[in-house]
């Protein structure tokens, strides 16, 4: 598995679909209190280790807030919660707004103890065929009165609502007939494409909307002095791609402490496309260089079988007769 933790389900989500903003702020304030008090009861004692000794200890560990996770408020809690607990880095979408929400969070929990900052990691990809990055879309008017609405239990972010604008009494949409319509639907920004939601619908509705994350708007990001390092998703099997984006990244690469690269199991040409990735990257990685070879995209989220199946990609790189020699290796893991 790749040294990261997958993200825990975000926090307990209630809502109505109307002033929903002012309670998450609310709720903000309610955490930051509650994890005051008790950090004042049980102080921590001890500055967390640096992210880079964690990683050569082979104990890193990374908050995964997710690729497409893009709700802030939660995204700021988390961030609070994960820093006091002395996670090595966080991750998260390369979206200016849920960087400034990570970065409020690690501020916070600064202010709340004695904790060594954690990186800032964003996440981007090459091509639209990374699962990380894509969004569930349905048209709620679309969908049968009597469904029940088997995609809103399934959801683990809380990303589906749905109403019908007859309990309401919203009849805003037009509706004419007197038992109303559904409204609602996914809520965008927390929809983070784990794909649960489309096998259960069972009339079909649910598709997936893919994207790539804008390089320039990635650049910008990279500038900032809160973000430490990127994460490359790649399927590994379009080169060229990997390489527009490294070249769309241009010098703003330079200002990380560290590139991660995210590749599933290409098979054999798995070491020889590293290599060329590597090549690609190397007159100008300045910082480190982490490969997450996880076996497949979402390893968290979707099948089983993924523990075994990285285990078995390992094994697989391990036997390689002509994998690298030890310097190279070491080079290759630990450029700087
Ligand atoms: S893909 Fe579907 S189940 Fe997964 S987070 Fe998005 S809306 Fe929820
Ligand atoms: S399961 Fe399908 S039809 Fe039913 S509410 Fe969800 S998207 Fe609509």
């Amino acid at each position: 598995m790749s040294p990261a933790i997958a993200s825990s389900n975000p926090l307990p989500y209630t809502t109505s679909l109307s002033g929903e903003n002012l309670r998450r702020l609310h709720r903000f304030d309610a955490i930051k209190s509650v994890v005051n008090s008790t950090v004042r009861s049980h102080p921590l004692n001890a500055v967390q280790p640096r992210p880079i000794d964690s990683l050569r200890r082979g104990d890193w560990v990374k908050l995964i807030c997710g690729a497409s996770f893009e709700d802030a408020a939660d995204i700021r809690n988390l961030s609070l919660v994960y820093s006091l607990a002395g996670v090595d880095c966080i991750d998260c979408a390369a979206d200016e707004s849920v960087v400034n929400a990570v970065n409020d969070g690690i501020d916070a929990a600064m202010n709340i103890g004695s904790v060594e900052r954690p990186w800032v990691m964003i996440s981007v990809n090459d091509d639209k065929e990374d699962l990380h990055f894509r969004k569930a879309e349905f048209d709620p008017e679309d969908c049968p009165l009597d469904c029940s609405r088997p995609c809103e239990k399934v959801c683990p972010a809380n990303a589906i609502l749905l109403e019908n604008s007859s309990s309401t009494g919203n009849h805003s949409l037009g509706s004419s007939d007197a038992l109303g319509r559904l409204q609602g639907g996914v809520v965008t920004e927390r929809c983070y494409g784990c794909g649960r939601c489309f096998p259960v619908c069972p009339f079909d509705k649910i598709s997936a909307k893919t994207y790539i994350r804008d390089p320039a708007a990635t650049s910008e990001l990279l500038k900032r002095n809160d973000v430490d390092a990127i994460e490359i998703h790649t399927t590994g099997r379009h080169i060229h791609l990997f390489n527009e984006l490294w070249e769309s990244l241009g010098d703003s690469i330079k200002h990380v402490k560290l590139v991660a690269v995210s590749m599933p199991d290409v098979g054999k040409s798995t070491f020889t496309t590293m290599s060329e990735m590597y090549k690609i990257m190397e007159s100008r990685l300045i910082g480190y260089n982490l490969w997450q070879l996880d076996g497949r995209p979402m390893s968290g989220d979707i099948g089983r079988g993924a523990t075994r199946e990285a285990i078995d990609f390992a094994m697989r790189l391990a036997a390689l007769p002509n994998r690298p020699h030890a310097g190279w290796w070491d080079k290759f893991a630990h450029n700087r």
